[in-house]
């Protein structure tokens, strides 16, 4: 299991502030289409699980991006705030947002096949591509979990 640890953060204008009491110490980035459009580039977003809290609900407007997930930001100022799992509540929450960001560790790509050639990173970290990510996170076919 990773560590996990409580993490304080806002949106660039500090209309809303995000309390996350599980946040993972380790960060994500994601290469899709979906990704780089909503952040004009790959997203970089920490796992902070269902215990996520928002200072003001009112000042965030969600988006449905997809079947499975929607997308919050702040209505102010435009930050971003989560990608959010519609059936969990889990949190995907962009790593920039966050207060301390010294000892995060950058371990994971996804969506690595779908990455544009005209960046890459040099961290040494575990990719997965597109095929993999739906492999392992479809909904189980007559798996219990
Ligand atoms: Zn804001
Ligand atoms: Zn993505």
């Amino acid at each position: 299991m990773t560590e996990t640890s409580k993490r304080t953060g806002s949106c660039l204008c500090g209309s809303v502030g995000i309390t996350a009491n599980s946040a993972s110490n380790t960060v994500g980035a994601c290469h899709c289409s979906m990704c780089r459009k909503w952040d004009g580039g790959p997203s970089m977003d920490i796992d902070c699980g269902t215990d996520v809290t928002f200072s003001d609900e009112t000042a965030i407007t969600v988006y449905v991006s997809s079947d499975w997930a929607e997308r919050g930001f702040c209505r102010t100022c435009g930050s971003h705030l989560f990608y959010r799992m519609r059936d969990s509540g889990q949190y995907l929450v962009p790593a920039g947002l966050f207060d301390d960001q010294e000892h995060l560790v950058f371990d994971t790509q996804v969506f690595i096949d779908n990455k544009p050639s005209f960046y890459s990173f040099a961290n040494e970290t575990n990719n997965m591509t597109e095929a993999e990510v739906f492999a392992m996170y479809a909904p189980s076919q007559g798996e219990t979990s």
